[in-house]
């Protein structure tokens, strides 16, 4: 019966929203193979979708296919395809499905075409596998790359040095952007888009807030990852702010009624990495199956960090989408930042424990997480359970390893919360 509360809960409006709106997406895509719609490649990371959207380009975002295919699981063929191209084991997971995708065909993967690229933009945030990977896709598709350099942060906040170099290279793009459009930049168009994207971001700032209920209406994990095709595909369109108000009303309504994404929910956590896409549904009922819901993940912020107040500014357009693209994304900033962000999500969120996904092909994600356990578990004193697999290659998920790892650490939680209950029993917990 509890299997079933928790299956319940992973279909509800906003999801069906989110499904409609990401098959339009692929399906427009689609259709640009015929009718020769500008398209655009680009990074989720610290993206400047607006300023496309602003010239009616479609973006296509290779690491959204790649995810979707091992959703569906469907990547293996095209990690196969990739290393038999040469591309080595431990490469990036998203790189390997890419190409292997580009190679077999995206009608035989995704199901859909995607349109050869006007332009290759490879905003490069923090991973440096990004400029090699977007010189391959040139490479295939003979389009014109323009490696956007984004200064990693190297202080608390963007300095206008930093700004501005990026500013002049936004300029540079919006030529190319003017000549592959054929259409002058309209300033007061680019501007609207901002309005719009501000408004997305108040919405999206607040709908993460209702996981601060007990229980939290929703997963701010698995939710959240499923919140964030709508919020980097359309982000500056109504249809941003049109999905975001659903998810508002529906979690606004759950919360209402005390209706937890698990139930009942015993053990509110904070989620570091990426998910296992390949086991996305496997790896949540393996959590719920513990009574365990994300009440904040970090992995959620990677394109884009707004709940710490940065938003999008229309009176200072390309200015502000610099300084989003250099500090108010989680790839861009330093572990440091990264340990901040977590400390105030399990303040703030009332978190009982951090799960550290670690995933095997992304080091932007994984190199230093093993001192980030240490920290978390010996210095600030919180249950930090590591476990590790991929966010793309189903080879590297052992589910029953993974579920020996996740069975031991809440039961010993579930242990150390009943010792605490009762002061007189002696201590033990999580290890
Ligand atoms: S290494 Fe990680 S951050 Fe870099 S492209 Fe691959 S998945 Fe993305």
């Amino acid at each position: 019966m509890q299997q079933q509360n928790e299956r319940q809960t992973y279909q509800g409006l906003m999801h069906r929203v989110q499904k409609k709106l990401m098959v339009r997406w692929y399906n427009e895509l689609d259709a640009a193979t015929e009718t020769g719609h500008p398209a655009v490649y680009l990074m989720v990371s610290g993206n400047c979708v607006e300023l496309l959207r602003a010239f009616d380009v479609l973006p296509v975002y290779p690491e959204i296919n790649a995810l979707q295919l091992a959703i569906r699981n469907k990547s293996l063929p095209a990690l196969l395809k990739s290393e038999e191209l040469g591309y080595a084991t431990d490469n990036c997971g998203y790189v390997k499905a890419d190409i292997g995708a580009n190679s077999l065909g995206d009608k035989a993967t995704l199901g859909t075409r995607l349109p050869k690229p006007a332009l290759i933009l490879c905003n490069y945030v923090g991973c440096n596998t990004y400029v090699k990977w977007f010189e391959h896709l040139a490479a295939l598709t003979g389009a014109p790359l323009y490696v956007l350099d984004i200064p990693f942060m190297r202080q608390e906040t963007a300095s206008p040095e930093d700004v501005q170099y990026v500013v002049r290279q936004l300029e540079e793009i919006i030529k190319l952007l003017e000549k592959i459009t054929g259409k002058k930049l309209d300033i007061e168009n680019l501007k609207e888009h901002l309005k719009r994207a501000r408004t997305a971001e108040d919405l999206w700032c607040e709908v993460r807030n209702f996981s601060k209920h007990r229980p939290a209406p929703y997963d701010a994990y698995f939710d959240n990852t499923t919140m964030m095709g709508p919020l980097y595909v359309y982000r500056g369109m109504q249809e941003c702010i049109d999905f975001f108000e659903v998810a508002k009303k529906e979690f606004q309504e759950r919360a209402r009624q005390g209706l937890g994404a698990v139930s009942p929910e015993k053990f509110r956590i904070v989620v570091e990495g990426p998910p296992p896409y390949p086991y996305f549904r496997k790896f949540r009922d393996m959590l719920a199956h513990w009574g365990a819901c994300a009440v904040a993940s970090t992995y959620s912020t990677v394109g884009g960090i707004w709940e710490f107040g940065f938003r999008h500014d229309s009176n200072n357009p390309l200015y502000s989408i610099a300084e989003h693209m250099i500090s108010q994304n989680l790839a861009n900033r330093s572990f440091l930042q990264r340990y901040e962000q977590i400390d105030r999500y399990i303040e703030e969120y009332s978190a009982d424990a951090l799960l550290i996904h670690s995933v095997k092909s992304c080091r932007l994600f994984s190199a230093g997480q093993g001192d980030m356990r240490e920290y978390f578990f010996r210095q600030r004193e919180v249950p930090t359970l590591f476990v590790e697999s991929d966010l793309e290659d189903p080879r590297y998920f052992s589910a029953a390893q993974m579920q020996n790892r996740i069975d031991a650490f809440f039961e010993s939680l579930e242990h150390q919360k009943l010792y605490k209950s009762h002061p007189t029993l002696s201590s033990g917990g999580p290890r």
